[in-house]
């Protein structure tokens, strides 16, 4: 048994970030009776965007332990809009796993605090400020405290504390190039917010500009927000741009009418990039941190969970075997995180080529196979074989390289 203490480390892996990523990778390792310690610089819960979750996320939520039906609106689909011409593409999710729209801050508490309750140590409020990866160990420098593990999981996300580290993000260009977002609450009663709040699925509109979401939320909330691909009107503050185009809604017009707005109106920027070492010496990537990518089809939070449960059992493995300073521990799982990845951005490429909201998704309505092959992808059912838009969308980028 290899003595961490006697050999100088305090850990065996420290999670940096504590977000789903990382307390999914620090809570399995400690499942697998890892020694792990698990930064994150905020105190939950703390706000984060992304509430829109996807139904192949909850194998991994099961090996957590966490039951996401708890105080969750329940999401029964995806529904897509083109209010110009008056058509709706509906797409069923939740068919064999479920889904649920979350609240992100007290969901991420959770996933934090279940880590800390499976025997990870949890410290919030610290900000990891360097990391050095050598042949014999890892340092982390806090604002608080020096620690040196075995190994390092970043899972900082749109930080990226090592892709930023090895300058090895790369932009994927011409998907959304900002978000701007607001929360309502107290959404009166009519038609419209009966069907929504009933399907719980999220609306996605789109517009010339880009696309905007409506996302059902536990309590009679709404979370809406604007992407915007194209360049922005320059006479427009962001504020205005995001209001400008809630009242050219019919749907959110009448869903908006008397409802009340009761978090600020946000900005983020929202550059798609992939992380061109998402491993190396003694460290591992997942969720953000690896590659992040445009949120049309809210694959976010799925593929935090599936990435960081990857990392965390070959970490885990990798361990085991002593192999831990192997920088190509990770290579072996290549082709099934790019398969994930890939898919998702070939997809949402495919979403902003003119002409896929009606050439592709109101086409389904009329072949129930096809329909059948999007709501797949749209669920996170990313690594079977037998899906053949999947497949028709990986053949056209090999073709392309
Ligand atoms: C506009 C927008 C809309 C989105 N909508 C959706 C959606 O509907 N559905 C969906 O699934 N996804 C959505 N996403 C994406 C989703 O938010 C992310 O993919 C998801 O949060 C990734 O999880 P993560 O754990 O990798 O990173 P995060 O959730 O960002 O967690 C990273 C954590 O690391 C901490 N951290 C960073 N640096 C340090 C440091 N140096 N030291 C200590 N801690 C640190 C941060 O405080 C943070 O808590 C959206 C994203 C955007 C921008």
């Amino acid at each position: 048994m290899f003595d961490n203490k006697q050999n100088g480390f305090d850990y065996d892996v420290v999670v940096v970030g504590g977000g789903p990523a990382g307390s999914t990778a620090a809570t399995l390792l400690a499942q697998h009776g890892r020694k792990v310690l698990l930064l994150e610089r905020d105190k939950h819960p703390r706000f984060h965007i992304g509430e829109s979750m996807l139904p192949f996320s909850e194998p991994v939520l099961k090996r957590l332990g966490i039951d996401w039906s708890q105080g969750n609106q329940f999401k029964s689909g995806a529904v897509f809009i083109d209010e110009t011409v008056g058509q709706r593409m509906y797409f069923p999710l939740s068919v064999y796993l479920k889904a649920y729209q979350v609240e992100r801050g007290p969901f991420d508490q959770l996933l934090f605090q279940n880590a800390a309750a499976l025997g990870v140590d949890t410290h919030e409020e610290e900000n990891v400020l360097e990391v050095s990866c050598l042949p014999d160990g890892v340092d982390i420098v806090t604002d608080k405290a020096g620690y040196r593990s075995r190994y390092l999981i970043d899972a900082t996300g749109r930080s990226a504390l090592m892709g930023k580290k090895s300058k090895s993000i790369e932009r994927i260009e011409n998907l959304g190039k900002f978000a701007v977002y607001t929360h309502f609450e107290k959404i009166p009663p009519s038609e419209e917010a009966e069907e929504l709040f009933r399907s719980g699925s999220i609306y996605v509109p789109v517009v010339d500009i880009g696309w905007i979401w409506i996302i059902p939320l536990s309590g009679r909330r709404l979370s809406v927000g604007l992407v915007v691909q194209k360049d922005r009107p320059k006479d427009c503050e962001m504020e205005d741009l995001l209001r400008r185009y809630l009242k050219a809604s019919p749907i959110l017009t009448r869903l908006l009418d008397g409802a009340e707005q009761f978090a600020p109106v946000r900005v983020e920027a929202d550059f798609s990039y992939t992380n061109q070492s998402r491993y190396g010496l003694r460290y591992a990537c997942c969720g953000d941190a690896a590659g992040f990518l445009d949120p049309v089809f809210s694959s976010g939070v799925f593929l935090a969970f599936t990435s960081a449960a990857r990392v965390a059992d070959q970490v885990h493995l990798g361990l085991q075997e002593g192999r831990e300073a192997d920088p190509l521990l990770h290579a072996g799982d290549d082709e099934d995180y790019q398969l994930g990845f890939n898919t998702m951005r070939l997809f949402v490429e495919r979403f902003y080529q003119s002409g896929i909201v009606h050439n592709l998704f109101f086409e389904a309505d009329r072949d129930p196979e096809l329909k059948g092959q999007i709501a797949r992808l749209l669920s996170g059912d990313l690594w079977a074989d037998n899906n053949a838009l999947q497949q028709s969308l990986l053949a056209g980028r090999r073709m392309a390289n």
